[in-house]
């Protein structure tokens, strides 16, 4: 009893020095630029430049200072992303906030708008205020990672769902159990039923895969908590575009996820190619379509748009070039890291694009980079890879580690250890140990975020044959046609063809009816889709608009009364 008040003052003393010590660090990182110091500036704040910062902050002496620019505030721990999905962790336990993890480095949480090579500066995006917002820089790297460029895909930009980031996790969370909850009771329409329970993802790779079983889990593991869904009626399709899925792995690994995934349900389509993408499908090379309301496509995966625009050395892929220490070629202070580079393997090769590389390179590029200021030698990079590893869901995995394969239950745990250790701060494991011991005991999480209250103008892209909508849907927007031909039909009868610059559907909005005719597209058609509510908030606030969208409807209802059958051009669209 003696010792309590002697242990609670020194435990006071001890939170006191802690607090002191923490308060030194944070001192650090409020430093304004010393223009006696070098700057090191960091664009990108993934794996490879958060890693390259914290190795940074090890080796800071009074030289330089790191600055890190990234367009989110917080790091995203890609690896376990695909558990938003299902919610098996918490939402933003797959990510940490960076500046909690680099207490030492200036964080600008802002957009690259451009780099100059020439001047030594980086250009960022505007803030509250529109003024310019530029940083120089003495060495510079480059972490900005690869993009999901769906350009070029028809429809895909418009209607197929990235998964890459938090917010691209959460909105296909909140898609799927949207389409649920749609499924369980639209009970006449058996076509739109089938569209909703199925759920295609392209791209057999690790992403796609994790992706893949993690979403089948979901949806097969809460359909009994829906009265008016079957599980039966659930399809899941991953489509790969070679012969096996999982090309990183060996023929072993790969055939075993194939059965793994095949025995929970899902349809595994090899050698197919996704082609294009509509609001009812998916379009695969060889013309078959795949009824659905939700397409996942992991691939392709693109260069970053910053890089393809600067002058640097690039490979044919379209990522920086750079020697084995890291330095773009031909540079002393141009360096680039982790995806959107092109690294030379040790024993030949390129390094893979997975986060394992790019934790190496960060340590490599920061040792290197303050070698170079303060004269020391560089290294080169000689990571060779400890493994692979690739959840398949509900307690199965695949994984080579240092060589030697392993699945089933033994590799996933694996797998879920040391991601576990790897995931940054003993804050974040715990939460997320937590989760997955809950989730042993506990029904999957199925609460439907509405994170925006309008979703605003939107691009749609519709392949021929498909309808845009039919004679008596219900007027719930007015489209504009960017490109591409659609007919407009009524009773089965031809009225027009529209074509770019056209646009439709406005007399169903404005005189609150149904569609009095069916609009069918007839070549690939890209459309603006504007919404009922902001077609209304539009026309309350600028009577002109309204005005030309009252004349030119009145115009197609009067000329289509005397002339419906001679004169096609002239329709009568709601
Ligand atoms: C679903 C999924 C699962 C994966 N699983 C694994 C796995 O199990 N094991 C493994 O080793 N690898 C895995 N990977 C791959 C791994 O995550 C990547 O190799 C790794 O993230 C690459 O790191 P990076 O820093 O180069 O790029 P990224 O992590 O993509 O980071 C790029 C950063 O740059 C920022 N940025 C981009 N443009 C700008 C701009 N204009 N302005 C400011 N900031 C910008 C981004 O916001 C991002 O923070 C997975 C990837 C995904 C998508």
């Amino acid at each position: 009893m003696v010792y309590a008040p002697i242990a609670a003052v020194a435990a006071i003393l001890v939170l006191l020095v802690l607090f002191l010590l923490d308060r030194r660090g944070r001192a650090v990182a409020m430093h304004v630029h010393d223009p006696g110091k070098k700057r090191i500036v960091v664009l990108g704040g993934g794996f490879a430049g958060v890693y390259t910062c914290a190795a940074l902050e090890k080796l800071l002496r009074d030289d330089f200072e790191i600055v890190l620019i990234n367009k989110e505030n917080h790091f995203v721990f890609q690896p376990l992303l695909p558990e938003v999905i299902s919610g098996q962790i918490g939402l933003v336990d797959v990510v940490s906030p960076i500046r909690r993890l680099l207490p030492k480095t200036e964080l600008h949480v802002r957009e690259v708008e451009s780099v100059d090579l020439a001047n030594r500066t980086i250009t960022t995006s505007t803030g509250f205020h529109p003024h310019p917002h530029v940083l120089t820089f003495d060495h510079l790297v480059f972490a900005l990672g690869t993009v999901t460029d769906f350009r070029g895909l028809r429809g895909l930009p418009e209607h197929a769902f990235p998964f890459k980031t938090l917010s691209d996790a959460l909105t296909l969370r909140n898609h799927v159990i949207r389409a649920l909850e749609e499924a369980a009771i639209e009970q006449h329409d058996d076509v739109l039923r089938k569209r909703l329970l199925t759920f295609v993802i392209a791209g057999g790779g690790f992403s796609g895969v994790e992706v893949c079983a993690e979403l089948n889990d979901f949806v097969r593991g809460v359909a009994a908590q829906y009265r008016g869904i079957d599980p039966k009626e659930i399809r899941v399709v991953l489509i790969h575009s070679q012969e096996r899925i999982l090309p990183e792995m060996s023929d072993k690994l790969a055939a075993f996820a194939q059965r793994i995934l095949s025995k929970r349900g899902v349809e595994i389509m090899l050698n197919a190619r996704l082609i294009a993408a509509t609001g009812d499908g998916a379009l695969l090379g060889d013309g078959q379509l795949i009824g659905t309301k939700t397409i996942v496509s992991t691939v392709p995966s693109s260069p970053h748009p910053i890089v393809g625009a600067s002058s640097l050395p690039k490979t044919k892929n379209g990522r920086i070039e750079v020697d084995g220490t890291l330095a773009v070629k031909g540079s002393e202070n141009l360096w680039a890291v982790g995806d959107c580079a092109m690294i030379p393997a040790p024993g030949g090769g390129f390094a893979p694009p997975t986060a394992q590389h790019a934790t190496r390179e960060a340590t490599t590029v920061a040792e290197n980079i303050v070698a170079r200021l303060r004269g020391g030698k560089v290294k080169t990079f000689a990571f060779k890879g400890l493994g692979k590893m690739g959840s398949l869901g509900h307690q199965s995995a695949v994984a080579e580690v240092l060589g030697v394969p392993i699945s089933g239950f033994l590799a996933w745990f694996l797998w879920r250890t040391i991601y576990l250790m790897k995931v940054p701060g003993w804050g974040r494991r715990v939460k997320i140990a937590a989760s997955w011991t809950l989730d042993l005991f506990l029904p999957a999480e199925l609460v439907q975020l509405r994170l925006g209250s309008s979703v605003g103008v939107t691009q749609e892209h519709f392949e021929p044959g498909q309808d845009v909508f039919e004679e008596g849907d219900v007027g719930d927007r007015v489209y504009i046609i960017l490109s591409g031909k659609a007919d407009v039909l009524r009773g089965g009868a031809k009225l027009a063809t529209l074509a770019r610059g056209d646009y439709f559907g406005e007399m169903a909005l404005l005189r609150m009816a149904a569609r009095n005719a069916t609009v069918r597209c007839m070549e690939p058609m890209d459309v603006l889709a504007l919404p009922k509510r902001e077609f209304n908030v539009l026309s309350a606030n600028l009577p002109e608009l309204k005005q030309s969208f009252e004349t030119k409807s009145a115009k197609r209802g009067h000329a289509e009364a005397g002339e419906a059958h001679s004169a096609p051009q002239v329709h009568d669209v709601r």
